[in-house]
């Protein structure tokens, strides 16, 4: 399906793609004062509802905009979105800016926010079907700086993204997949739009939210499904040699799923066992949840 056939909600109305707009004068636009999420819809369902309605909620209580908008509403606005477009699956993303004030940087306090929702058909990845996107991720440690939580709260997830496109702009001579950001000190704290993870002996490791670290989605299910297995995690500070001389790691995103990483900064860290593990886990519970309760082959329960 091309862009152009797509349908997007904007303010409440579904229209045409192609037409869909937003002020000039949009605060969202002038200045970034906008909160949003990324949802993957499996099988028809939004996949996580919840949990991203909540830090949405969180994101804006974060940046103080009280949009008024309950998760029930926002909701049934996406459904609506999807239908219009007969989407499965799909990503959607869901902005919530603070709308066209009067002039200038200081919010008004009487808000009229600007709801626009985004989707684009997005087939379903995982380990038992067709990848979405294929292979192993090149990493790089970038010299830009994870913006610290006392600048911007790392948890509320704004549309202010600069600090991602200055990482990402690094990869211009590496060519690789994903921007790594060390926070102020130097330590891990995650990716350009990705959560970290590593693995040494069998235990887990990821960088821990007391850092510039995006509370993510998909990092909460991993670690959801590493207590259900027994496998052990340290949520701490690290350090990029600890990535570096993983014996494997992988990113986690709402779109990517659990992506094996290849090389840190050339240096070859590679997939394995407890990354393909999550990977089927994560897969099963989609499964089951999404797409009717199919089993896996081998039988075996996620939980
Ligand atoms: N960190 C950042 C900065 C991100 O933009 C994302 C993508 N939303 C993530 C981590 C992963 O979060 P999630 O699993 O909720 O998609």
């Amino acid at each position: 399906m091309a862009d152009d056939e797509l349908y997007y909600h904007v303010d409440g109305d579904l229209v045409p793609a192609a037409e869909a707009s937003v002020s000039v004068r949009d605060r969202g636009f002038l200045y970034g004062d906008a909160v949003f999420e990324t949802v993957r819809v499996y099988g028809g369902e939004l996949f996580r509802w919840a949990d991203h309605a909540e830090r949405l909620a969180d994101s804006a209580a974060a940046i103080s905009l009280d949009h008024g908008l309950s998760p029930t509403e926002l909701g049934a606005r996406v459904t609506e979105t999807l239908e219009a477009n007969d989407l499965a699956d799909a990503a959607v993303r869901l902005s919530i800016t603070r709308g066209v004030g009067s002039g200038g940087l200081t919010p008004d306090p009487e808000v009229d926010p600007t709801v626009v929702i985004q989707v684009e058909p997005l087939p379903r990845g995982g380990v038992n079907a067709e990848p979405v996107r294929e292979g192993p991720a090149t990493l790089q440690t970038v010299k830009t700086r994870r913006v610290p939580d006392a600048a911007i709260p790392a948890a509320a997830k704004t549309h202010n993204y600069v600090n991602g496109v200055l990482a990402r702009l690094e990869l211009r001579v590496s060519d690789a997949d994903e921007a790594v950001m060390l926070d102020g000190d130097g330590h891990l704290a995650e990716g350009a739009t990705s959560n970290v993870f590593f693995v040494d002996g069998d235990a887990l490791r990821t960088p821990s939210l007391d850092g510039p670290v995006l509370p993510g989605i998909t990092r909460a299910e991993v670690l959801d499904i590493a207590d259900a297995e027994g496998i052990p995690v340290t949520e701490g500070s690290f350090t990029p040699d600890d990535l570096r001389n993983a014996a494997e790691a992988f990113l986690t995103g709402t779109t990517r799923e659990i992506r094996p990483v290849g090389t840190v900064d050339g240096i070859e860290v590679g997939g394995g066992p407890v990354t393909t593990l999550l990977q089927r886990l994560y897969d099963a519970r989609v499964e089951r949840e999404c797409y009717g309760g199919q089993r896996l082959s081998d039988g075996r329960s996620d939980d």
